[in-house]
């Protein structure tokens, strides 16, 4: 297949014509990715099976993971579902359009392989104006998952859509590098209590500022429970070369980095401004000076691994508070080993 590009950077002229040219591709069938806040989406019409089959077969992704349904207004999310809690339109007062998906009782309207047989559906308002744009232009709801083969890190550029999917799917709006850098936080508001399901760009506490008590799910915690997220089960996030956690100060980072290439191992490490300016190591990636730099740098950095011959990456752990959360979510996902 070939891959359209259209660049829709706000210099560009012709960026309403191509995102218009994005949402008719959506609204025959076609799959397109396109630039949210968080990470890359890969759209498709959620109430048309068969091109809701195209997002699995492009990504390889399991077919028991539900897919997140994408909308431009909240009139739009509530066509999709039976009932909502109030808890829920004074989370859409004040956070979206943002990074927060919204799982609710589905009434059906959406086709039955983005639900995955689920009688809930996973719904969000994008912040990111061009992805509003292609929803408002498409005028359907459009499921789409992280813009990636099913596994590898989630897309952050219009550059990693196209090294993981040019060929398997019909268009890409490139807007530039996303903000964000992580996933939306997915939230149960099928109980009376909103559960995390997935930690994101909206945290714990500013979700607790709104509506006071939020429960995380256990299973997200604890490897023997079974996450209520079906996407929770998968390993995920993996750069190519094992990646190891490794807690505590510089100094120990440094022992661990100093025995590894004793071995004859290369290796790369990427952390903090501050820690990356104590170490040396083979490559070093530096992921800037605080939280929000990490969560924007993170999936970029464990892409450049794979293009340097790395046999093994440490990183440092971090601080589970605010948007910590999410980066050790996803650190632990796709790491393999973790030092304390
Ligand atoms: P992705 O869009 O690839 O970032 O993955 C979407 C995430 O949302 C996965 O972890 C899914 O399992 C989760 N998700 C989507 N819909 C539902 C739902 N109805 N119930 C629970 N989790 C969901
Ligand atoms: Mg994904």
């Amino acid at each position: 297949m070939d891959t359209k590009r259209w660049y829709a950077n706000d210099f560009q002229q012709d960026k309403q014509v191509a995102i218009q040219s994005a949402a008719e591709l959506l609204k025959a069938g076609e799959t397109v990715a396109f630039p949210t806040e968080t990470v890359y989406g890969l759209g498709a019409d959620a109430t048309n099976k068969a091109a809701i089959s195209k997002i699995f077969q492009a990504k390889g992704r399991p077919q028991d993971n539900p897919l997140i349904v994408h909308v431009a207004t909240p009139q739009q999310l509530k066509e999709l579902v039976t009932s909502i809690p109030n808890y829920v339109d004074k989370l859409l007062e004040a956070f979206t359009p943002g990074p927060i998906t919204f799982v609710l009782p589905s009434n059906g309207r959406c086709a039955e392989n983005v639900t995955a047989g689920l009688d809930s559906v996973g719904v969000r308002l994008p912040g990111h104006p061009i992805a509003l744009k292609l929803l408002q232009e498409a005028a359907v709801p459009v499921a789409a998952p992280s813009a990636n083969l099913s596994g590898k890190p989630s897309p952050t550029s219009a550059d990693h859509v196209w090294s993981d999917l040019n060929g398997r799917i019909a268009g890409v709006l490139d807007g530039g590098a996303t903000g964000v850098g992580l996933e939306s936080t997915v939230l149960d508001c099928t109980q009376a209590i909103p559960i995390i399901l997935r930690p994101g760009g909206i945290t714990k506490e500013q979700l607790e500022e709104v509506v006071g008590t939020v429960m995380i799910d256990p299973g997200l915690a604890n490897e023997k429970e079974r996450p209520k997220s079906p996407g929770m089960k998968y390993r995920h996030y993996s750069p190519d070369a094992p990646l190891w956690l490794v807690e505590g100060p510089s100094e120990k980072l440094q022992q661990v980095i100093d025995e590894e290439m004793k071995k004859g191992h290369r290796v790369g490490v990427m952390a903090a401004s501050k820690t990356v300016a104590a170490i040396e190591a083979d490559l070093k990636k530096d992921l800037g000076a605080n939280m929000e730099t990490v969560a924007a740098a993170l999936y970029d950095a464990l892409r450049m691994f794979n293009e340097h011959d790395v046999d093994l990456i440490l990183c440092e752990a971090f601080s589970e508070q605010g948007i910590g959360q999410a980066v050790m979510n996803r650190l632990k996902k796709a790491a393999s080993d973790y030092i304390k």
